[in-house]
């Protein structure tokens, strides 16, 4: 569990750590050292002027009150202002990529008083607090301005989080702010360990600032690999070091066989038209990166995304696993973006009206008791409350005691869809193409063409398969482990006793408050059947599903009649986790990595890529509401070679070459 600063201000109102006895900045003005010492020195006005890629990176040691980072976006923004201006775009940077180590987080409170001191940031202050994360450790990837301006605010300790990132051998980090108290009240920040990993993720050329001038941090750091200097210190102070970085190391946090290679973007082509096509193209469009979509369907979200109502919550387990760390940070990141989306104007049905999850059964009672055991999770994301409590939440009366996640609810999932489509058309155009059935993917030199409707459509430099349960269907796919599960939710006709319905039950399935006098219902879950046809014998299903758990309750037996109801066929993996990355084939990697066979520590041949721009991003079951949005940025960043929000054990777990490394090392292929 994260743990947050206690914190006091001094007689002159600067923020004073308790445990480390330091000031978060200097006592004659924190706002002008931070811009001289961190953004001045590694001279990063200029270099947003002439940089070799459209975004830049700058890393901070310890986020505190975010006093660096607001006045990199302020100038950032500056920088933005000047570019409408000069209307020079080449070599300029677009967006600006801000991470940040925390181990102990201020409050919330603490954290508003202490940029109450900078009535000229107070905009950007206003929007930072307002989207401050919870205490729950790992990334938490924060947007501003559209997209043009990520924070990625990583709570835990820096070494352990820099040790757990996803990144390849070129590095991301362009830029260094070392700000981690004064190294004689805060060693651990200044170790030689923490240097060697700054290393790891740096870009070649990558610059550092940091207020300190002490002498085994100057050597530390040489020893890692920088060149450094003294420079002039701010204000009283004499004296301050810069560095910058000759090469970059060779370290990349995979194994060759889940590497992530860079991918073109030059124009992509987006095969699906669900809410994880819709995402991919809000990614892709936040990016200014081209695109043009392919549906089969007349109109988006006609598949697994058609329901009435979502359920919005994250699935998480009593264990620090990759599945919950995934969906942890994904139903936040999730939720923070379809808000910004509601802010922006587009709308969509939705209720924030929490999620009550009931121990209907033993196994669910069970889990639910380890869960409040284990304490792994932030009361704001997940609580166990009692039956009454749960009562209450709800509004109606069931005697069973669950778990509550107050963030989450319901959202109309077509709506969604259209509104994040149109979100990423205003931020960069695309074409759409209905009751386009694309059935072959062709590569030729200049880049893949789709055919469809008789038409080549192409080239283009990527292709990106979302199409749920049919995203087997193309000749390279065609090996793609897709177990495809049929669901059929049911439209039940609400009564003035379930009108009464507050928040989402979810029991084996789910149930909604009312919405336009009906309740959404079901869902069921039956594998090897590919048929979307709504039958009988599932309405029934689900409504005996409910009553078998609430035959007690006014809400469930004063229902209505069924008056409608939608299935569709969910793709899923057999772990339960979705797929993002390059497409990769099975006799690809028997050929490079056989020697997986014998074990890790063998040689491998190099990978030859003759799928290089084919992507998968699919597989994610009923999920999809609270994983795809922030899975969407991660895939992107990484074919982007920027930054990527989740660690590499999540990146390994959803790689396309998953289940083929692991069978290669099980000696099954
Ligand atoms: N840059 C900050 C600002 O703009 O307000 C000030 C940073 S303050 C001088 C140092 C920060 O480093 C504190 O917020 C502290 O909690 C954090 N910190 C200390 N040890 C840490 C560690 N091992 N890992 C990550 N953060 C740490």
């Amino acid at each position: 569990m994260i743990k947050n600063a206690q914190i006091h201000f001094n007689e002159v109102g600067t923020p004073v750590a308790d445990n480390f006895d330091d000031v978060y900045f200097s006592n004659d003005d924190g706002l002008a050292e931070s811009h001289y010492v961190f953004y001045q020195q590694n001279n990063i006005q200029a270099r947003l002027q002439n940089h070799d890629q459209a975004h830049f990176v700058i890393a901070e040691t310890g986020f505190g009150t975010g006093l660096n980072f607001l006045n990199a976006w302020q100038h950032f923004n500056d920088h933005l202002a000047n570019q409408q201006v000069q209307n020079q775009v080449d070599k300029r940077v677009k967006r600006l990529h801000f991470i940040s180590f925390e181990k102990y987080p201020l409050n919330a409170d603490d954290l508003k008083k202490a940029l109450q001191a900078w009535p000229t940031l107070h905009k950007l202050s206003d929007e930072l607090t307002t989207h401050y994360p919870i205490n729950l450790a790992g990334c938490h990837r924060i947007e501003f301005n559209n997209g043009q301006v990520i924070l990625d605010l990583y709570f835990g300790d820096v070494l352990d989080s820099i040790n757990a990132m996803s990144y390849p051998q070129s590095g991301v980090v362009d830029a260094w702010f070392l700000d981690g108290f004064a190294p004689s009240k805060n060693p651990d920040m200044w170790q030689q360990s923490v240097f060697n990993a700054m290393v790891d993720i740096s870009r070649k050329q990558a610059t550092l600032a940091t207020f300190t001038a002490a002498g085994f941090v100057r050597r530390g750091l040489i020893a890692a690999g920088f060149n450094m200097q003294k420079a002039k210190g701010f204000g009283r102070k004499r004296e301050m070091l810069i560095g910058q970085l000759a090469d970059a190391n060779s370290a990349q946090s995979s194994p060759p066989y889940f590497e992530h290679p860079p991918a073109k973007l030059e124009h992509v082509a987006v095969i699906g038209g669900g809410i994880a096509s819709s995402c991919i193209l809000h990614s892709l469009a936040k990016r200014g990166i081209k695109s043009t979509l392919f549906c089969q369907d007349e109109k988006p979200a006609m598949g697994a995304s058609h329901n009435v109502q979502g359920a919005v919550y994250p699935h998480l387990q009593a264990k620090n696993s990759p599945h919950s760390e995934l969906f942890s940070h994904s139903f936040l990141y999730a939720k923070r973006s379809y808000q910004q989306l509601l802010k922006n104007g587009f709308n969509f049905d939705h209720s924030w009206c929490g999620v009550l999850q009931h121990a209907v059964k033993k196994p669910l009672a069970d889990k639910h008791q380890n869960l409040e055991q284990k304490q792994l999770w932030p009361q704001s994301l997940m609580r166990n409350v009692t039956a009454e409590q749960g009562d209450t939440l709800a509004g109606v009366t069931t005697s069973y005691p669950g778990v509550y996640f107050e963030q989450g609810g319901w959202v109309n999932p077509p709506q969604l869809v259209e509104a994040m489509l149109q979100a990423a058309h205003t931020l960069q155009p695309f074409s759409r193409h209905f009751n386009c059935h694309v059935k072959q993917l062709n590569k030729t030199p200049e880049g893949w063409y789709l055919a469809a409707n008789n038409i080549q459509y192409g080239p283009f430099s990527d292709v990106i398969i979302c199409a749920g349960e049919h995203s087997d269907a193309f000749e390279q796919t065609n090996a793609l482990p897709i177990v495809g599960v049929r669901g059929q939710v049911s439209h039940i006709q609400a009564s003035e006793h379930s009108k009464k319905l507050k928040t989402v039950l979810c029991h084996k399935g789910y149930f909604t408050p009312a919405y336009l006098g009906k309740h959404c219902m079901g869902a069921t879950f039956e594998k090897n059947t590919k048929s979307r046809a709504v039958t009988e014998k599932d309405n029934q299903l689900n409504h005996e599903q409910l009553l078998s758990f609430y035959h007690q309750s006014d809400f469930a037996t004063s229902l209505g009649d069924i008056t409608s109801a939608k299935a569709a066929v969910r793709c899923t993996f057999i772990d339960h986790l979705p797929m993002a990355g390059q497409w990769c084939e099975q006799s690809d990697y028997i050929n490079a990595f056989a020697n997986l066979r014998l074990g890790k520590r063998y040689q491998y041949l190099p990978l030859q890529k003759p799928q290089q721009g084919l992507h998968i991003f699919t597989g994610f079951g009923a999920r999809a509401l609270c994983s795809a949005p922030l899975l969407s940025e991660h895939f992107i960043s990484t074919l982007n070679s920027e930054p990527r929000p989740l660690s590499e054990r999540v990146s390994q777990a959803i790689h396309p070459a998953r289940f083929i490394v692991r069978d290669l090392i099980r000696n099954k292929i």
